[in-house]
């Protein structure tokens, strides 16, 4: 998709969850696995080489399928180390996908706050069309927490729209 286009295809696709009152005939996500599990990280304090300790995963909700309309999810197992020579507990990096305890990915949180602060879209509206044409679900609240935070630590460089 294009930077520059905000209402683009997107716009003339029927919508397939119109008229549906029951979230169980909603179109399921799509799972994409991903992987942040090591068996060995450097500690990020003091350098040492850390053996695994757990394997966890959490779930990031992701730009959605706007062609088949369903909602993406990623299941992201990641591991936990344990430096044994300064004692400091930390995870693999994946800081590439999404900020630490978020929900959503950096996708999301840059698509919201472009959508807030280029098109100028009021937060209510940017939720909706995060739902409509990416099939993500980000209550405006959580969209305003993303914009005042500024949006920096995850989106991608400022970009200009032309005109
Ligand atoms: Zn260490």
């Amino acid at each position: 998709m294009e930077d520059s286009v905000m209402f683009g295809p997107g716009e003339y696709l029927p919508d397939p969850t119109e008229g549906i009152t029951d979230p169980k005939d909603l179109p399921k996500p799509k799972i994409i696995e991903r992987s942040r599990n090591f068996a060995h990280r450097p500690c990020p304090r003091c350098g040492e080489r850390c053996g695994r300790k757990k394997v966890f995963t959490r779930k990031l909700h992701d730009l959605g399928d706007l062609v088949n309309g369903r909602p993406r999810e990623i299941l992201l197992t990641y591991s936990q180390h344990r430096c044994s020579t300064c004692g400091k507990y930390f995870n693999a990096d994946m800081s590439d996908l999404a900020a630490p305890k978020a929900h959503y990915t950096h996708r999301v949180v840059a698509m919201a706050v472009r959508l807030v602060v280029e098109d100028g879209l009021p937060y209510e509206a940017a939720s909706w069309h995060l739902w409509r044409d990416h099939r993500v679900f980000a209550p405006w609240a959580t969209i305003q927490n993303w914009v005042e935070a500024g949006g920096k630590k995850s989106g991608p460089a400022h970009r200009k729209r032309l005109r």
